[in-house]
């Protein structure tokens, strides 16, 4: 028996977040498991929030928080997995682009030992030039990162309890989950499933949001650009050393030479652009140690229905240990 926790951020999908839940309903339902829906309400413009009301009231199975503002997927991912009490949780898109019947599969997986079960999405119907680039950028970042990140290896997963708490423990804020999911370890196992379109609205990642979501998978799980700035930095200087004792050699044996002053100019762009690029890498670097000594919360709640948790088997002996004081 395993006591599900489903957590499902939601940024603007009221239009599809009822559908979602009776999918996601039916698809848990002939498990046979006990199972929460913890709903993250990430500051939604639209009716999201009535939706989540709604579900709530309906069904003692659902749970929600709603944030004060936008705070990004990460942070509701966070809050979400906070809200959980199962010994597994599965974090899932609201879109119905993360399909609701690859669960018992998840499940089943799981309960063969795995603490973490991976959905892999292939790039069926995604644009040629978006595949192409996410092909590189993942081949770039395999080379340069500490941690392992699979292409198309997203969010849709399954972890074991403490997996969650594992991640639950890593306490920094700038949070790339991607990394986290990779750095915590354990018992890995993955499938892949066909890319699915968004069920209704439209997808929250435009080119420049991924492009900096990019950036700061890059920079947040290692400091190897740093170290590439200092080989550049090395490889330079070791090259000025050659050119100069050349120079030198020059003037010995032919007398003064001709200055050129297009090579001048070159060494001058050359340098200052390595320059420029290596206090840009510096800058991100301190920008993040500045970030981080805030201290800042994740998120900020503007309201939650702090329901008992509803595991139906379970329930009777956590109130009874907690509830009724001793005296
Ligand atoms: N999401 C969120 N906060 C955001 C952006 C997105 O909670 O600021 C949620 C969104 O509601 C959805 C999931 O994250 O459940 C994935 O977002 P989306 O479908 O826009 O991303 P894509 O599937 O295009 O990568
Ligand atoms: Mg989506």
């Amino acid at each position: 028996m395993v006591h599900l926790s489903v957590v499902v951020p939601c940024y603007n999908e009221a239009e599809v977040i009822g559908d979602f839940h009776t999918a996601l309903v039916a698809a848990l339902e002939p498990t046979g498991e006990t199972f929460e829906i913890c709903y993250v309400d990430d500051g939604s413009g639209d009716r999201t929030l009535n939706e989540l009301r709604r579900l709530a009231a309906d069904d003692t199975r659902v749970r929600y928080t709603s944030f004060s503002r936008n705070f990004g997927k990460e942070s509701a991912m966070l809050a979400g997995l906070r809200m959980t009490a199962g010994d597994a949780a599965v974090l899932m898109d609201a879109d119905l682009q993360h399909p609701p019947t690859l669960l018992p599969r998840m499940l089943d997986l799981h309960r063969h030992g795995y603490d973490q079960v991976v959905a892999q999405r292939d790039r069926t119907g995604e644009g040629a030039l978006r595949t192409a680039l996410s092909r590189t950028y993942y081949r770039l970042v395999r080379r340069c990162m500490d941690v392992e990140v699979i292409d198309g290896a997203g969010d849709f997963r399954l972890l074991s309890r403490r997996a969650v708490d594992s991640v639950l423990s890593l306490p920094e804020s700038n949070r790339f989950s991607k990394g986290i999911f990779s750095w915590i370890g354990f018992d890995t196992v993955s499938f892949t499933y066909q890319n699915v379109e968004r069920a209704a609205g439209e997808s929250k990642w435009g080119g420049r949001h991924l492009l900096n979501y990019g950036i700061d998978g890059l920079l947040s799980f290692n400091s190897k650009p740093l170290r590439l700035a200092i080989h550049t930095g090395l490889c330079l200087f070791l090259s000025a050393l050659v050119y100069a004792a050349y120079i030198i050699g020059n003037v010995v044996l032919d007398g003064v030479d001709t200055p050129g002053y297009a090579t001048l100019l070159t060494a001058i762009v050359a340098l200052s652009g390595i320059q420029l690029a290596t206090l840009g890498i510096i800058g991100e670097y301190v920008g993040r140690i500045y970030h981080e000594s805030k201290r800042r919360p994740h998120y900020v709640v503007s309201e939650t229905d702090n329901r008992p948790r509803d595991f139906s088997p379970r329930a009777p002996l956590e109130a009874a240990g907690q509830a009724r004081p001793t005296s």
